[in-house]
């Protein structure tokens, strides 16, 4: 597979001299085409300031990122970026389809193949028949869904996703999970995932990335060896799925045994009220 995403030496610092913060230490990773790579790492450890320096939104103060080779140095047209708060994404005075369509304006394609695109890509998200509507007449996971479809719409060679599912609630963040593990690999997608929730990144990833605390760098990069057909609930029982939680965890915070003991107490309860909305889930879903 070819490599899609090649980030090496990232270093960024915000601020100057005395002030300064470093966000970002020393991150070297590399991102396959057609994989799913989850990032996860603690609140605040730099992983929005790490995604905006891959989106060419800001300018790294060390190293480099290249997508498919090209050295990123602006954004990249063929990069698309969903952001966690859907309500400010979106623009509430145009349609759904419209919204969809904005971002193609600035492409080669003809009106009639800008709106055949928005069609498509809000029934790949399972939006068929909102196009008229408005952005404020839907839920907050259907108005995710439209930010998902509307990246879609433009076939990114790339699609960062900035903690996606953490403004919605517990059964809506599965739906939504299975929801890009099945148009990623539909679409043969690339996409790199940020979130701080470890069950997340373990469910839905090809491969998980562990963050250090502030200033991010890679403590590891962990193959997931789940099946590729995931179910919430018979996926998140698997032996697999608990061991590697249990690793990520472990990593995450730091190895000490309390820390350790207090990260497992955690999961598990987490366990008992996930397994709960799955199975709320999958009753709505009949
Ligand atoms: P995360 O997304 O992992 O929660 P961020 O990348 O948003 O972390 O932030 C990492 C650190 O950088 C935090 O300490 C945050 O306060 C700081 N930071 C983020 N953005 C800025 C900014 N524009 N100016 C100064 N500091 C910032
Ligand atoms: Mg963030």
């Amino acid at each position: 597979m070819p490599t899609m995403l090649e980030v090496t030496g990232l270093n960024h610092r915000y601020g100057k001299d005395a002030e300064a913060h470093v966000a970002v230490n020393e991150l070297s990773f590399t991102v396959q085409a057609g994989e799913l790579a989850c990032i996860v790492g603690p609140s605040g450890c730099g992983k929005s300031t790490l995604l905006r320096c891959i989106a060419g939104l800001i300018a790294p103060t060390g190293g480099t990122v290249s997508l498919h080779g090209d050295r990123v140095t602006g954004v990249p047209d063929d990069l698309a970026v969903v952001f966690q708060d859907y309500s400010r994404s979106l623009f509430p005075w145009l349609s759904v389809a419209r919204n969809v369509e904005f971002p193609l304006r600035w492409g080669k394609l003809s009106k009639s193949e800008r709106r055949e695109r928005a069609r498509a890509a809000l029934a790949e998200v399972g939006l068929a028949g909102t196009e008229n509507k408005y952005p404020w007449q839907l839920s907050g996971g259907m108005q995710q869904r439209v930010s998902i479809a509307r990246a879609l719409a433009r076939r990114p060679a790339l699609l960062l996703m900035d903690e996606p599912f953490a403004s919605v609630d517990a059964q809506t963040r599965f739906e939504l999970e299975d929801l890009l593990r099945r148009v990623q690999r539909e679409q043969g997608s690339t996409v790199l995932l940020v979130t701080h929730d470890i069950d997340e990144s373990v469910y839905l990833g090809d491969r998980v990335l562990v963050l250090s605390k502030s200033p991010a760098s890679i403590v590891a990069d962990l193959p997931v060896g789940l099946p590729a057909e995931r179910d919430q609930i018979t996926t998140r029982e698997s032996a697999e799925f608990v061991s590697l939680r249990g690793e990520v965890a472990r990593l995450l915070h730091g190895g000490s045994p309390e820390a350790v003991k207090a990260a497992s107490d955690a999961a598990e309860w987490d366990l008992a009220e996930q397994e709960a909305a799955a199975a709320e889930a999958k009753e709505r879903a009949r």
